[in-house]
């Protein structure tokens, strides 16, 4: 699959994507959702949703090709990094697991200046990401907003261990559980285990959607549909990232 050319993704940097910085200089900073219907049509209508629809693409298809081991490691010569000297266009902000497994740049095979991401263990909402959230959308302007979590993430399983009763973390490990056991309360416990840490995974992704969804800014531009917020879930076995679609 042909990704998009260089001039598409980012134009000279001092005229970059004018109508939309434009636009967003007077628009409340924020992410928001449209993610069900983008998912699964074409975005038509305004530059904004073009560039959603483009954004989740260049990330599905970044994927596939990690998937068939078929990188292509584009945006990472010298000539493309000193375009990115003066100014940074990330086309998505990812908040993604800190875990060596799971590094997002090679996961959908993207280079230098394509992604905006903050990886903290567990991708949990603290306040600091919230910071580099809104960062992305107030500075940034990046129309696709992901939640990534991936197949046995240490940080969830510890989560399930404390429902469980089974906690014996250290202080901090133990204050960062605290953040994702909220999002797990509708599971059942009883389920085998595997499956009750794979159902947790998800719904850790979909607490911190939750949690971002929240934010007065977020609701604002779901209705505006100025951005996009999606949630996925990597399998370490494929590759594959499997995107939440509702
Ligand atoms: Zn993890």
């Amino acid at each position: 699959m042909k990704s998009p050319s260089i001039g598409n993704v980012l134009p000279p940097l001092h005229m970059s994507r004018r109508s939309v910085l434009l636009g967003a200089a007077t628009a409340v900073s924020s992410l928001g959702i449209a993610a069900r219907s983008l998912l699964s049509q074409e975005a038509t209508g305004s530059e904004t949703e073009r560039a959603i629809a483009s954004a989740l693409q260049r990330l599905k298809q970044g994927n596939t090709r990690f998937v068939q081991d078929d990188l292509q490691h584009q945006h990472a010569s010298r000539a493309w990094r000193s375009r990115l000297t003066e100014a940074q266009q990330p086309f998505a902000t990812l908040l993604c697991c800190s875990d060596s497994r799971v590094p997002p740049e090679l996961v959908f095979d993207q280079g230098f200046g394509d992604l905006f991401i903050i990886r903290i263990a567990g991708n949990i909402i603290a306040n600091d990401v919230l910071g580099s959230i809104q960062y992305a959308a107030h500075h940034l302007h990046t129309p696709l907003f992901m939640v990534l979590g991936h197949e046995g993430c240490g940080a969830v399983t510890a989560a399930v261990n404390a429902l469980r009763g089974a906690a014996n973390e250290p202080e901090h490990i133990a204050e960062l559980v605290k953040m994702i056991t909220p999002g797990l309360k509708q599971l059942d416990l009883s389920q085998p285990r595997q499956a009750l840490i794979d159902a947790a995974v998800e719904a850790n992704v979909r607490w911190s959607m939750r949690q971002l969804l929240a934010m007065p800014e977020a609701q604002r531009a779901l209705k505006q549909k100025r951005a996009a917020l999606i949630g996925g879930v990597y399998s370490l076995k494929s590759g594959h990232v499997r995107f939440l679609e509702n």
